[in-house]
């Protein structure tokens, strides 16, 4: 649904600086105060009756109305200082981010008026600093200021305006010349012409003409039960590398130092790089000392794809694809991943991967798709692979990635389950039961599934909604490998999970099942624990005559009763 329900929408216009409300001062543009006043007085910016009508505060202002929906009721809060946006910073959008934190209950939506130099990656620092946004948050300004005759200033103010209050489009956006993008999808490309934004890989969210059109399925839903988490602690130690030929390495080096974390690295074309052993070295030390590299292209058209050339191959583990995302998108996103505490490496390189907030277009999975034809399991994967588009589809693919992979480890199909990996690297693939796919194929005892899983990180100590682990799991299908695996995995039994194991063990001794008593042993389960009525397994055998497994228990170190020291 994007139209706004309700009569009124409140929106609160965050006025930063940007040429749309500079004046010529000797000779130069400046940012300058007072924009609320003079759009007080431009009819179609302020519908003075209707603010009267309503009883409206002197701050506020209400636009004509517009049919069909609801009237936009705005309040211009000016930033101290204004800004030409050159001079804006990661700070300054992180203040921008908690101003949207601090009123977001109080408006409908979010415009941001902002100078259009560096609005792209304002957009993109936006798009990571707030999560989980129910509201637009529309950026927009002008390459001509609004007092003079001819400017694009009113178009993209009132189009902004009214996308913010009559759409609910639950982004961070840019709104210029009739056009709404996703901001951390757009890069300025013209210095002059009104349309100086290009989202080069992903089609506007919406256009304004005599109607407006809203790409509904690219427009991102919000998740309705989560609240806006505000990320303030962006990594400031992120930069732009952009590689020319013939790049000597020693200035690579130098630009790759300390206190440097993370790098945009604009590569040639689809990802290539110049393939000098010197040049590689450095990569490869500044990998060593830990920092990130994202490999964008120079190219505004298409993905870095994986075949790149061999200098760069070589270099590969320390390097992760940027695919289709703009530098601008990257710089924010290493911004954002860095400042996230207490994360591993690897994690970090794994939510660059990943598609965060829309940034980028995770490619499909090729190199899986003829491999997966031989099941019909494979060929669901490989349709799910298939599938391109926005937000439905993504949720499409959510919903069924747990089902699906779940089948794949209750299959062993290790293709589908590896496919599957790639499109929920954090293997956060459970049911509805809490079940992960090392549950399935700890419960039946699939060996090559369990390592496939383990060495993917999956983890060890899942818990289902009956509080079972794999581990448990394994020691009841008796699946001797598979407790060994998960074990040196370092899963352990808990207190809860021993808590009736005496009375469990008596049984398996009564039974002479002597693999469940020895699946007992190796999971780490103390087999001298008693039963419910105080007897030992132990004792259990030697009262039942089952000989194999009193020879077990005491080979298994389990002493007598009566051997053992009185307290
Ligand atoms: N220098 C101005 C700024 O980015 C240019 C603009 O707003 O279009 O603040």
């Amino acid at each position: 649904m994007a139209r706004a329900p309700g009569s009124e929408r409140q929106l609160l216009v965050v006025y930063t600086g940007g040429t749309l409300g500079m004046r010529s001062e000797r000779g130069v543009l400046v940012p300058s105060p007072g924009l609320a006043a003079v759009l007080r007085t431009l009819p179609t910016f302020h519908d003075a009756e209707c603010a009267r009508a309503l009883g409206l505060p002197d701050d506020t202002l209400v636009l004509p109305p517009a049919s069909p929906g609801p009237r936009v009721i705005y309040t211009v809060l000016q930033c101290q200082p204004l800004l030409d946006s050159s001079d804006m910073t990661i700070t300054e959008w992180v203040e921008i981010a908690q101003t949207i934190e601090r009123y977001y209950e109080q408006y409908h939506g979010f415009v941001v008026i902002h100078g259009t130099d560096t609005m792209a990656f304002a957009a993109s620092v936006l798009s990571f600093a707030l999560e989980n946004l129910h509201k637009p948050v529309i950026l927009t300004g002008a390459q001509v200021p609004i007092y003079a005759l001819w400017s694009d200033s009113r178009e993209n103010l009132l189009g902004a305006l009214l996308m913010a209050g009559q759409y609910v489009i639950p982004e961070v956006c840019l709104f210029i010349q009739n056009q709404l993008f996703r901001g951390n999808r757009v890069t300025k490309v013209d210095t002059r012409r009104f349309g100086a934004f290009s989202s080069p890989n992903l089609p506007p969210l919406a256009t304004m003409d005599a109607d407006v059109t809203v790409a509904q399925d690219l427009v991102r839903t919000a998740n309705g039960k989560d609240a806006l988490v505000v990320h303030s602690s962006m990594e400031r130690n992120v930069g732009i590398l952009r590689l020319y030929p013939g790049i000597p390495a020693s200035l690579v080096r130098a630009f790759l130092q300390p206190p440097l974390k993370g790098v945009v690295m604009e590569t040639f074309g689809s990802g290539n790089a110049p393939t000098k052993p010197d040049l590689l070295q450095e990569l490869q030390a500044a990998a060593e000392r830990g920092l990130i590299i994202v490999n964008c292209s120079h190219c505004l058209w298409g993905p870095v794809t994986p075949g790149y050339a061999s200098g760069l191959a070589e270099a590969g583990a320390s390097i992760v694809s940027g695919f289709d995302m703009t530098s601008e998108a990257a710089l924010a996103k290493l911004s954002f991943v860095l400042g996230q505490p207490g994360l591993s490496l690897g994690h970090r390189k794994k939510l660059l991967g990943k598609d965060l907030r829309g940034e980028m277009t995770v490619p499909v999975a090729d190199k899986h798709r003829s491999s997966l034809q031989g099941t019909v399991l494979g060929r669901s994967v490989a349709w799910l692979f298939g599938l391109s588009g926005g937000q439905e589809v993504a949720a499409l693919r959510d919903a069924m990635l747990p089902s699906l992979a779940l089948a794949a480890a209750h299959a062993s199909d290790l293709k589908a389950l590896q496919a599957l990996m790639e499109l929920d690297s954090d293997l956060c693939l459970e049911d509805c039961n809490g079940q992960t796919p090392l549950h399935v194929a700890a419960r039946r005892g699939q060996e090559g599934v369990v390592t496939m899983l383990l060495h993917r990180g999956a983890d060890v100590d899942a818990r289902d909604q009956d509080g079972l682990s794999p581990l448990l799991l394994a020691v009841r299908g008796r699946h001797q490998g598979t407790i060994g695996l998960l074990r040196m995995a370092g899963a352990c039994l808990t207190p809860q999970d021993l808590e009736d194991t005496g009375t469990e063990l008596c049984r398996l001794a009564s039974r002479a099942d002597t693999k469940g008593l020895q699946a007992w042993w190796q999971a780490g389960a103390d087999l001298e624990q008693p039963g419910y009525d105080g007897r030992s397994a132990l004792q259990v055998a030697e009262a039942a005559g089952n000989l194999e497994v009193v020879a077990l228990l005491r080979s298994l170190g389990v002493a007598s009763p009566e051997a053992l020291p009185s307290t």
